[in-house]
């Protein structure tokens, strides 16, 4: 069985508690977060478990990259609480499981994991960006990192060993994730847990990075201002979130100021409609489309297709242009993109 390797000491010597004093939705004060953490490193309940709103943010403010939110789901699990409704998390469980046995495909050209989007291999793969690709996806390629918000490690860990050795079957060197929530896998959540990657993941903005490279003679910058809105799993990898800069600075778009942007980010509201918490969700998303409309944004640019499939018809609404960042990228090499 794999272990999460999270270093108790490490939390008893920490100063800030950041992972708990930065949450967002727990507002708890500098002592409080030490005393709840305490509990949690001693394997204890604490109001942290049951008040969580899964947002993946403790991730990230850990400097020290010791896995509070990891700890946080392992102990949801250990305890039986439950970040969401019992019969819906069944559902969810049942309707991405695995059901055949992978086949292998002839791999022609670079690897490109699509997860659980079909969709978006038929609309949104296309193009000189795209060119010399082969696209794996479906249930045996889904990286399951979606049971975190449900408080289910041990699911994970049972079918990403299956999802890894899938592609590893492909001899790959390398495989390009579209879904941030993906890459995440390869790059947080296996090496947390001490499980190998015999491949190197490669994250859909180093991606487009290199391949607007590449046709750079065809690059129209297209002076445009942009949201970005930035989904839960980015926190598990921030370190790449650099690319981002260095696309908006070769098509031309300038990054507008947003009080969640940055390590401030707001959650789509998707996972805690899902969850259950109706208010949440609506005032995260209420915050979220404000905050675009005050920041003078003509754009707004996803990096998840959930954040995508649940803000876009509100962003459109206020006259922002929701867009993919590979639609954005395949825009400024006057490429026609879907809406
Ligand atoms: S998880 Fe990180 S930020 Fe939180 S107490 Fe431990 S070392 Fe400090
Ligand atoms: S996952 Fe988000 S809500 Fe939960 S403790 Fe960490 S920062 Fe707070």
């Amino acid at each position: 069985m794999y272990q999460l390797k999270t270093d108790p000491d490490l939390c008893r010597r920490c100063e800030t508690t950041d992972c708990l004093a930065r949450c967002q939705y727990l507002n708890l004060d500098p002592e409080a977060a030490k005393r709840e953490k305490m509990k949690m490193i001693e394997g204890l309940d604490s109001i942290v478990l049951h008040q969580c709103a899964t947002c993946y943010g403790c991730e990230e403010y850990c400097k020290h990259r010791n896995h509070p939110f990891y700890l946080i789901v392992g102990l949801q699990e250990k305890r039986g609480i439950k970040p969401a409704p019992e019969d819906f998390i069944r559902e969810q469980v049942k309707l991405f499981a695995p059901r055949e046995e992978a086949k292998i495909t002839e791999i022609d050209g670079t690897p490109l994991s699509m997860c659980l989007f079909p969709k978006l291999k038929d609309s949104r793969i296309a193009g000189s960006i795209f060119e010399g690709t082969s696209v794996l996806m479906g249930r045996n390629f889904f990286c399951n990192l979606v049971y975190l918000h449900y408080g289910m490690h041990s699911l994970i860990l049972e079918r990403v060993e299956n999802t890894i050795n899938n592609f590893a079957r492909h001899n790959i060197d390398e495989l390009v994730c579209f879904h941030d929530e993906c890459y995440a896998l390869y790059a947080s959540y296996a090496p947390a847990f001490g499980l190998e990657v015999p491949f190197r993941p490669v994250h859909l903005f180093e991606f487009l990075h290199r391949r607007l490279l590449d046709n750079a003679g065809k690059i129209k910058k297209l002076g445009l201002k942009v949201a970005y809105q930035r989904p839960c799993s980015t926190r598990l990898t921030p370190e790449k979130d650099h690319y981002l800069d260095k696309i908006f600075a070769l098509i031309g778009v300038e990054r507008v100021k947003r009080e969640y942007d940055g390590e401030n980010p707001l959650c789509c509201g998707a996972v805690f409609r899902a969850q259950g918490r109706g208010d949440l969700a609506d005032d995260v998303q209420a915050r979220n489309i404000g905050d675009m409309v005050q920041s003078g944004a003509g754009a707004c640019v996803f990096n998840c297709p959930m954040c995508y499939m649940t803000l876009s018809g509100a962003v459109a609404q206020k006259g922002i242009r929701p867009i993919l960042i590979s639609d954005l990228c395949r825009l400024a090499l006057g490429e026609d993109v879907a809406d």
